[in-house]
């Protein structure tokens, strides 16, 4: 554990089943990444799990013994909103299937999301699982692709480790819209190479790192010394620390409605 945290000073750290398992910690999970952030490291905790906000994230970690700010957690719902704010896309019509959770994300970057039977007209699908995932959803979100609509998949996992068994993640509602569909989405969340990218930009730059720890920073430090992801507020800026270029996944959302 010294030699890691001599090594590095950005960690990405998975949650499920690296930090808890449903709601039981793993073992030394509080003492461990509670660690890092004394150490002055920093801590990204990610999660291909788009069900909550990252508020939610902080106030389970709390509960755990891991205090954490809502800043250190990308999920791929959140990295799904920080995606389409990039591509200048909030501003369009949005359908989402998904949670509450997914939908506050996407409406916290100013996303412009339809309800209901609206969502036929959408321009652009973002598909995240849930555990009220309904034939309805599947029904508005298979139309409003036909229609052109750009499909957004937060993640594709099949499933999800729960205390008895593994439950079926986002990956199932995705190919049932596929195979619906005929069409293949946009993958934010791991493996894809989206969701580092966002994950790095979050970081702030090499200067500002706590590369001088000394054991003694906070453990509450919320907005202090941290890259602001606030700066995510201005896709321009984005733009230019990400040229167009060393974007992996083709970006396919000005299909049938430029912006
Ligand atoms: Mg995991």
């Amino acid at each position: 554990m010294n030699r890691l945290l001599d090594r590095f000073d950005h960690f990405l750290i998975d949650l499920d089943g690296v930090v808890y398992l449903g709601d039981q910690p793993t073992l030394c999970a509080a003492e461990t990444f509670t660690a890092l952030n004394d150490a002055g490291k920093r801590r990204l905790f990610i999660t291909n799990d788009p069900r909550h906000t990252a508020q939610g994230y902080a106030t389970k970690l709390a509960r755990l013994g891991i205090p954490a700010d809502p800043a250190e957690f990308l999920t791929s719902g959140r990295a799904a909103a920080l995606y389409l704010q990039r591509e200048g896309k909030t501003g369009r019509p949005i359908f989402v299937v998904g949670s509450d959770g997914l939908r506050s994300e996407i409406e916290a970057v100013g996303g412009h999301v339809l309800k209901g039977n609206e969502g036929v007209t959408a321009e652009i699908v973002v598909v995240g699982g849930h555990e009220h995932f309904s034939y309805q959803e599947l029904k508005i979100a298979t139309l409003a692709i036909q229609r052109g609509a750009a499909f957004i998949a937060t993640n594709r996992d099949a499933n999800f480790p729960m205390p008895d068994g593994l439950w079926p993640g986002t990956g199932p509602i995705v190919a049932a819209i596929e195979v619906a569909t005929g069409i293949t989405p946009v993958v934010v969340g791991k493996p894809e190479k989206l969701i580092f990218e966002i994950a790095l930009d979050l970081f702030p730059p090499a200067a500002a790192a706590p590369s001088s720890a000394t054991g003694s920073t906070p453990t509450s430090s919320a907005g202090s010394g941290r890259g602001s992801p606030r700066s995510w507020s201005s896709p321009a800026a984005q733009r230019r620390r990400w040229p167009s270029g060393a974007r992996s996944v083709p970006i396919t959302l000005s299909k049938t409605s430029p912006a």
